[in-house]
């Protein structure tokens, strides 16, 4: 153990001179960025990219004949099939690029929940969902009727998997919930879930934003038939997501954006759709961002990302173990270690967690405060805001030691 975890801390070390942004210094301070569920860094493959196709390939895709498109277009469809061989999907044409997380929903749901699900029919969330996974699912509810149960999460943050046979039935069409909750940190056993819902004839979207940075994604092994995540949490760009869905349930979709490129025929009075996936992809897409993530796949499968991923888990656990000596902290999360992501939210009693994350700001150590677009999920544990640190794969034991010394500071100056 302790030989893999030094192996482990001297590949982190040699993998940190990829993150330019890790070297500057915030308030004076050495940065230690805690902030990864909300967005990571790139490191500097990803960031030349950009100027690499700007200065070289750059063109609009699937448009032209000539050279500049045609090298553009490779470049961009490149990634489709890269995106497939990460999630273990064996037709690139179920991979829908998107803006994020936020937007795969929202296709999902007026795409094809719209038009396939009808009134009095379920759509089963859970209470640890983002808003992302929430609101989609309330404004189609309230169009077309939708009836959505929740599956409760229970005081110890893992969800309640008595209670599936009760709330999945026979009029659940869909069950869409998350891997990772964002707020508590909390791994969900997705198995069971999965199971019910089939048993029920219901399909089953995985919200993978926060899994998919740190775990090898096997959508055949998982079973599941839609999943989406976002690119800027596991080293691409802002502005670029992923649906993938089985290519017969996105033949039930309908196009939920219409324009150029999803087209097949337009005339003054009508317009055929293109085939899958472009059908759902109209507009000049992210070219150069889709391009850049297929950098960051590559990245990620080079460093064997899953083993690197382990070492920010033993890192937060170390964090995590520090701060519960504290009495005046109160850390949200799972007992079971593992059910514990690379993540936790923290409360420090009697200050608010903006404060927390302004005196740790002043320290270089950035972290999350606020409702981390889970409202829902910290009111029902009695809080509307928490601090959260969340570790990636280019954290080191440093980070954690700032970390921890800038807490001190928080009590020296507040309790
Ligand atoms: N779901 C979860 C679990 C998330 O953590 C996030 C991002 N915080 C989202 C959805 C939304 O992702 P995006 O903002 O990239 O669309």
């Amino acid at each position: 153990m302790k030989f893999k975890l030094d192996k482990l801390a001297s590949n982190v070390k040699a993998i940190r001179q990829d993150f330019p942004i890790l070297d500057r210094e915030v308030n004076g301070k050495r940065l230690a960025y805690l902030d990864n569920a909300a967005s990571s860094q790139r490191p500097v493959s990803v960031i030349n990219k950009f100027n690499e196709i700007y200065s070289n390939n750059y063109s609009n895709v699937h448009r032209g004949v000539h050279t500049l498109s045609m090298e553009s277009t490779e470049l961009y469809e490149n990634v489709r099939k890269k995106i497939a061989n990460f999630i273990n999907v064996d037709d690139q044409n179920e991979i829908i690029y998107t803006k994020g997380t936020t937007e795969s929903i929202n296709i999902v749901a007026r795409g094809w929940a719209k038009y396939n699900l009808k009134k009095g029919d379920k759509v089963v969330l859970s209470e640890v969902e983002h808003h992302a996974n929430l609101v989609p699912w309330f404004m189609l509810r309230d169009e077309i009727g939708i009836i959505i149960e929740f599956i409760p999460v229970l005081d110890d943050f893992n969800l309640d998997l008595d209670s599936l046979e009760k709330i999945i039935d026979k009029k659940t069409r869909l069950v869409a919930v998350s891997q990772i909750s964002n707020s508590l940190g909390t791994i969900i056993p997705l198995n069971q879930i999965i199971e019910t819902a089939h048993s029920n004839g219901a399909l089953v979207l995985i919200d993978a934003a926060q899994s998919a940075p740190h775990q090898k994604i096997d959508v055949k092994d998982l079973g599941a038939d839609f999943l989406v995540f976002s690119a800027h949490k596991l080293l691409g760009p802002n502005g670029v997501g992923v649906l993938w869905a089985k290519m017969d349930i996105l033949e039930q979709f309908k196009p939920f954006i219409g324009g150029g490129d999803m087209i097949s025929k337009v005339t003054f009075e009508n317009a055929t759709w293109n085939e899958i996936p472009y059908r759902f992809e109209a507009g000049t897409p992210n070219i150069t961002g889709v391009i850049a993530f297929g950098e960051a796949i590559d990245y990620l499968n080079n460093n064997n990302y899953v083993e690197l991923c382990q070492y920010a888990h033993y890192l937060s656990e170390f964090a995590r173990k520090e701060l519960s000596a504290l009495s005046y902290i109160e850390i949200l999360g799972p007992s079971d270690p593992s059910l514990r992501s690379s993540l936790f939210s923290f409360d420090i009693k009697g200050v608010h967690p903006h404060d927390v994350a302004q005196i740790l700001d002043s320290a270089g150590v950035a972290i999350r405060a606020g409702h981390h677009c889970a409202q829902p999920t910290l009111n029902r544990f009695g809080f509307s805001s928490t601090a959260r640190a969340s570790f990636y794969l280019y954290n080191d034991m440093n980070d954690v030691e700032q970390f921890i010394e800038s807490i001190d500071l928080v009590e020296k100056r507040f309790l």
